[in-house]
This record gives structure tokens, C-alpha cells and sequence, in this order.
């Protein structure tokens, strides 16, 4: 008997210790940073072909907990950039075209808005005009995407403290003759319209941003280079600095771009431009422990495919060689498939399962607890 009762307690003993040790993991960790990464235009397809053109191990594999999203809109099944960021940001399903505001076309609360309130810090980096659908559904209210020199004002009034991407002509060429470039150093920001400085030169300054084209920055392979990682690491540095907390947006803008072109290199360049920013992501959230990365894209673009190589054999007779990737696309547009969501870090097993894609900001908001008392 005192036998058994000693065998049933060593088995007892590492059960509930294990058990009590997981929940006190589980209460403890709540992630102080969240960097949001949105490759525009990225089913899977595109990302698999990181396994087959990148050179190097793609970042993309470093992580173990991934979702899928719906990504329809209010009311069509394949949705835009504008209403697919605005789920993102606002947690709304809106109609296609619609930035930051609801299917009734009201103004709907984004995270910039809901975080600043609590001395959190925000920035925004893409490799398109800065007004693009994208990023602006993170700080813009507008019925309509088309609209640059509204949305670059209401980046001007926002609560961002770091942006970089293109899109000065619609701070400094405007319709209405308004220098915004101006209005922002008005509100202590530090403008470079020439190329990316070094975290030194920003170091002292309150607010930072970066303007570079005149509208899109240049593809990747045509003069971008390495902004978007370098953009992405000084972004983190800069947000870092007071140790406020942070939450940080970056936008791989033209894989979407690619996709429409049916250009599988073009797509390709940029896809692995965008692999190299998740890097630097999940370099300092490795090291800094208290960060969420979450990776994903608003929606497929082009059907793309990664099939067997259609060559041609001497007698002109077409055959399948399984030996060699091929690119194929299906279409010039957007495609309704579901989307993966990456997460690591602190919060990132509530990225796991099969969700819709506006559901991305409730998780944020849950993981971090920055919904302040007063929004909800
Ligand atoms: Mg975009
Ligand atoms: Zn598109």
C-alpha cells in the first residue's frame, strides 16, 4: 500500500507542477512592442517562392505559429488594399476603396489612434507613396483611396512619430498650396527628403520622417536597394529609444505590384526585399523578448502558382519538367484565397487558427491589453 502511494505521488508531483508552471507563463508575458508586417499582394504561393529563389534560408521559416485569414470585404469577396488595411488597423470589414472608415463610411477609431492615447509610440514604412491604401488606413480617415493630398494632411494631424516611404509631391506640391513638409516640422518632426539617415542623426529628435520619391519609391532592383530593412531597423531603434513601447507598420508594397504585372521576377525581387525586413524584425525581437512580430498580407494577387517548368522538347511538343520551378498566374487582379498570419514572440500563439482578417486587430489589441479602458 505505501507503495503504491508512493509511485501515484511521483507521478502526481510532475503533473501539477508542470501544469501550475505553464499558467504563470501564460499571465506573465504580454508584449510591450508589436511590429506589423504586411507584404501587399502575398498568398502562399509567393511565399514558397522564398524557398526556391532566395539563396539564402528564408526568415519566413524561423516561424512556428501561423493562422490563415478571410480576407473578403463588407461587400465583395475579393477585397482591395484599402479595405484589407483598414481590418487590419480599425477592425472593420469596409468596403473596397474605403480608408480607415466603415461600410456606412463613418470614421472608425485606428490603432495609432487607440495607442497613442496610452504614450505608445507608432510608426509607418512603405515602399509605395506613404499616402498609398496601405499604410494610410493606419492613420487616415477617407471615403476613398484616390484621395493622396488628404490622406498625406491627416498623416500631417496623426499621432505617427516615425514614417518612411514615398509621396512628398502631396506634402510639398499640393492642390491647395499648403507646405506640409511645414506643418510637420511644426510638430517637431525631423524631415529628410533625401535618403535615410543613420539612427545617430535622429537620435535627439521627437519625431521622425523620410520622403524619398516624389510619389512610389522605385522598385527594389531599380535603385530601392535595401531601404525597407534599413527603414525597418532604424524604425525600431528610433521607436525603441524611450522605451515607451511601440507599435510599428512596414509594407512590402509591390509584390501586389508584381502580381498585377503577371511579373514573376519583379514579384519575386520584392518578396525576398520583404523576407530581409521580417529578418531584422525577428533579429531584435530574438534579442529583446518582450516584442510580437506578425507577418501577413492583405490579399493574393495574380492567382500565382509555382507549377513544374513548361519547356519545349526539339519536335516542338511541350512537356512538364518537374526538375525546375515555373511561375504561372491566373489573372491581373486580386484573388480571394486564404492568407497566412506569422507570429513570434510574446502573444504569438493567439495567431494560430483560421480566423478573419479583421479579427488581427482584436488580437493585438488582446494580447497587449492596450485597449484603454475608456474605448471600450
Ligand atoms: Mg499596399
Ligand atoms: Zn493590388
Amino acid at each position: 500500500m505505501k507503495f503504491k502511494r508512493t509511485i501515484l505521488a511521483c507521478i502526481a508531483i510532475p503533473f501539477f507542477a508542470c501544469k501550475s508552471d505553464t499558467i504563470v507563463n501564460k499571465e506573465v508575458i504580454v508584449p510591450k512592442n508589436v511590429i506589423l508586417l504586411i507584404s501587399d499582394g502575398t498568398g502562399l504561393s509567393q511565399i514558397s517562392s522564398a524557398f526556391y529563389f532566395k539563396d539564402s534560408s528564408p526568415n519566413y521559416a524561423r516561424f512556428k505559429d501561423i493562422g490563415l485569414i478571410n480576407t473578403s470585404s463588407s461587400r465583395e469577396d475579393v477585397t482591395d488594399s484599402a479595405a484589407g488595411a483598414t481590418a487590419f488597423a480599425c477592425g472593420v470589414k469596409t468596403y473596397n476603396g474605403a480608408i480607415g472608415v466603415a461600410d456606412d463610411s463613418t470614421a472608425v477609431k485606428n490603432l495609432v489612434e487607440i495607442v497613442s492615447l496610452k504614450n505608445i509610440r507608432t510608426g509607418m514604412i512603405a515602399t509605395s507613396s506613404i499616402t498609398h491604401a496601405t499604410p494610410a488606413s493606419f492613420f487616415a480617415h477617407t471615403i476613398s483611396r484616390g484621395s493622396a493630398e488628404e490622406i498625406a494632411l491627416h498623416l500631417a494631424q496623426s499621432e505617427v512619430d516615425f514614417f518612411a516611404g514615398g509621396g512628398l509631391q502631396f506634402f510639398n506640391k499640393r492642390k491647395d498650396g499648403r507646405n506640409l513638409l511645414d506643418a510637420l516640422k511644426e510638430k517637431k518632426f525631423t524631415i529628410d527628403t533625401t535618403a535615410l539617415s543613420d539612427f545617430a542623426k535622429i537620435r535627439s529628435s521627437e519625431k521622425a520622417g523620410y520622403l524619398l520619391a516624389a510619389n512610389d519609391m522605385p522598385p527594389a532592383a531599380e535603385g530601392r536597394g535595401d531601404f525597407l530593412s534599413k527603414a525597418t531597423t532604424l524604425a525600431i531603434q528610433f521607436l525603441s529609444k524611450d522605451d515607451a513601447g511601440f507599435f510599428m507598420m512596414a509594407e512590402g508594397s509591390q509584390i501586389d505590384w508584381g502580381g498585377h504585372q503577371n511579373n514573376g521576377p519583379y514579384l519575386v525581387s520584392e518578396l525576398i526585399d520583404f523576407d530581409e525586413a521580417i529578418g531584422k524584425a525577428l533579429d531584435y525581437a530574438e534579442k529583446d523578448g518582450n516584442t510580437l512580430v506578425i507577418v501577413t498580407s492583405d490579399h493574393e494577387t495574380g492567382g500565382f502558382t509555382l507549377s513544374a517548368k513548361k519547356k519545349k522538347r526539339e519536335d516542338g511538343t511541350e512537356y512538364n519538367d518537374y526538375s525546375e520551378v515555373g511561375m504561372t498566374f491566373s489573372n491581373g487582379g486580386h484573388s480571394a484565397t486564404l492568407i497566412p498570419v506569422f507570429a513570434f514572440g510574446p502573444g504569438s500563439e493567439e495567431f494560430v487558427g483560421v480566423y478573419e482578417n479583421n479579427d488581427i486587430f482584436e488580437k493585438i489589441l488582446k494580447v497587449t491589453k492596450w485597449r484603454g479602458q475608456e474605448l471600450k
